[in-house]
């Protein structure tokens, strides 16, 4: 039975916090609720837009539309042998309740993506990535449902083409596919990544590296750089970092000896957009009620009661410094909606 909520705040449902208003909100759990609110959200002709954790958005202003919310939470073992196991995810699961699942029971593969907000239906849209792994090297297969023509359809690891921070989903299918299940495979025996940040040497504290001790680690890292959503609205990192030509990034070491570049292949190399925002001068300052966190430049925050509208005012501003001192065009990362 769906549920729908006329002018509905969103405030709970965005991790920046944005107090805004949508027309209808429901949650689906299966597939002839989604096809029941889509029939209504034709009939109204209203825009339709799919929400999980609200952790990679930016609300402008209130959506005068239908926003829908997954809630599908079943994990299925598919198959099982001694070395791997394949598993079928409902997309309302929480991500990192499914990361913990997993190493609770010894299948390793996103132990180093815990923590991360948001929703498993939402992961293979950006291939969500944190200490040297990303959820691409462990997607079988991802299930959608098309809006338009309501059938089903699965997408193998290949078809997502997954790129950094980038998918199918954020371009051909954009608007037009919702993601209903997805499956994984994770190992019973475990490479670790460990070469990372900091996560080798916050690792010296266990005496033995499992994945508990693994994921553990990350949480405490993340717990110590990061603002957490509860208390200061964030969405993450807010830009990608950007890949740019390699004879720009020698020209760019030339001038700051100190700039970390990491060489993507003999064309490019990519540099921390984190490192050139603090460079531009905005670690910690603000514009209104927008900031940029004091520990993380890469995260923008809400100071109190910030409008989507000036956080993408502070963005604009910071594209603007950082194009003009390094020759980049910072990219967004956060989805505006
Ligand atoms: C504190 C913090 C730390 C973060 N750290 C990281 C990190 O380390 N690495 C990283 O990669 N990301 C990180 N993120 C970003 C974010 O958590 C991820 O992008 C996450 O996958 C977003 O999931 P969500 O369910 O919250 O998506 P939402 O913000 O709800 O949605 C994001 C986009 O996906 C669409 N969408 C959502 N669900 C579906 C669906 N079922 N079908 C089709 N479209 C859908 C929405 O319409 C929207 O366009 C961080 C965010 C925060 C707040």
């Amino acid at each position: 039975m769906i549920d729908i909520k006329e002018n509905f705040s969103l405030k709970k449902f965005n991790t920046f916090g944005f107090d805004i208003q949508c027309r209808y909100f429901s949650t689906f759990s299966n597939e002839t609720e989604l096809k029941e609110i889509l029939l209504l959200q034709k009939k109204l002709n209203i825009p339709l837009m799919v929400i999980g954790g609200g952790s990679n958005l930016l609300f402008k202003n209130d959506f005068n539309g239908f926003v829908i919310q997954p809630t599908n939470k079943n994990i299925e073992i598919k198959n099982e042998t001694n070395e791997y196991v394949e598993l079928r995810v409902g997309a309302g699961e929480n991500w990192d309740e499914f990361v913990e699942y997993c190493v609770n029971n010894n299948w390793g593969g996103i132990e180093n993506l815990s923590l991360i907000p948001g929703f498993v239906g939402t992961c293979p849209i950006q291939n969500i990535g944190a200490y040297g792994v990303e959820v691409k090297d462990v997607i079988l297969l991802v299930e959608t449902f098309d809006i338009e023509t309501f059938s089903t359809h699965s997408f193998t690891n290949a078809d997502c083409h997954f790129g950094y921070r980038d998918s199918i989903f954020k371009h051909d299918l954009k608007g037009k596919h919702i993601i209903t299940h997805v499956s994984f495979k994770l190992n019973k025996k475990v490479d670790f990544i460990l070469d990372y940040g900091h996560l080798k040497t916050e690792l010296l504290k266990y005496k033995i590296i499992d994945l508990k001790n693994i994921r553990q680690a990350v949480i405490d890292i993340r717990n110590s750089k990061l603002p957490k959503p509860e208390d200061t609205g964030n969405a993450g990192s807010f830009f990608k970092n950007p890949v740019v030509k390699n004879e720009l990034a020698e020209q760019l070491k030339q001038q700051y000896p100190d700039i970390p570049i990491y060489v993507q292949n003999a064309k490019e190399s990519k540099i921390p957009a984190g490192w050139l925002i603090e460079k531009a001068g905005w670690k910690g300052r603000n514009i209104g009620n927008a900031g940029v966190h004091s520990k993380q430049a890469l995260v923008l925050i809400n100071l109190g009661n910030a409008t989507g509208a000036e956080v993408l005012h502070l963005a604009k501003e910071i594209q603007n410094s950082v194009k003009n001192q390094f020759g980049i065009e910072l990219e967004m990362e956060v989805n505006v909606v």
